[in-house]
């Protein structure tokens, strides 16, 4: 199984990916996560990709595709792979496509995730995680049983910085600029698979579960 979650911030792609991967045994590489991890770590790479994200920027291409190599070499992947938030900008794309070519490989699915500009905006916005279990909650659709509390760790939790009203709306802009040309990207390539996220996540999960049981390992 080799798929793109495609589709704005907010519209759950990286829940879907941690319960798509879970199922079908096949690795979860979401550049989001790598890259908060390195920020968390301070690596050099993480202190030169803070600054973009906590704007709502692209962190550069170059970077992003140097971690997503890394991750598709990795035994985890070895089933196949879902990309979460990855590729965000046509080189990326671009690049994805002929990294899996030189290992005779294609994609076999994009799913386009939609949700109404609305519905993001409220997720995102009441979105909160744990910084020490990395555990997401929202409060109205999933709040902790303890207020602002980690359910898993009981650590506080936090708003990503990238989470507030002014960065969320740099991050739908830099989305309709740079990631919606590849819905059509994938569509020309006969890839793409829209899928209405609006609903629940257990209702979204059985529909795209469905959709991707072709694709699994035999
Ligand atoms: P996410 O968790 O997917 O919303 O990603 C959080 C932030 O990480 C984004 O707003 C970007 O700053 C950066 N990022 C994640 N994936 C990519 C990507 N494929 N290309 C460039 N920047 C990315």
């Amino acid at each position: 199984m080799r798929v793109v979650f495609l589709g704005a911030p907010g519209v759950g792609k990286g829940t879907q990916a941690n319960r798509i991967a879970a199922q079908y045994q096949v690795g979860k590489i979401s550049t989001g996560d790598l890259l908060r991890e390195a920020v968390r770590n301070r690596t050099t790479l993480g202190l030169a990709a803070k600054s973009y994200m906590d704007q709502g920027n692209l962190v550069p291409d170059a970077v992003v595709i140097g971690l997503v190599r890394e991750k598709l070499a990795d035994p985890s992947c070895a089933n196949g792979f879902v990309l979460d938030g990855f590729p965000r900008t046509v080189p990326q794309a671009e690049t994805l496509g002929a990294v899996l070519a030189s290992q005779g490989v294609a994609l076999d699915r994009v799913v386009n995730f939609q949700v109404s500009r609305e519905d993001v905006v409220r997720r995102l916005s009441g979105r909160r995680s744990c910084p020490k279990c990395q555990a997401t909650f929202h409060v109205d659709f999933a709040p902790p049983r303890v207020n602002e509390i980690c359910d898993r760790c009981g650590e506080p939790l936090v708003q990503r910085s990238d989470d507030r009203r002014e960065a969320i709306e740099m991050r739908l802009k830099v989305y309709d600029e740079q990631t919606a040309p590849l819905v059509r990207y994938y569509d020309e390539r006969r890839l793409l698979f829209p899928m209405d996220a609006s609903g629940a996540v257990d209702v979204v999960f059985q529909h795209l579960s469905q959709e991707l049981a072709p694709y699994r390992a035999t």
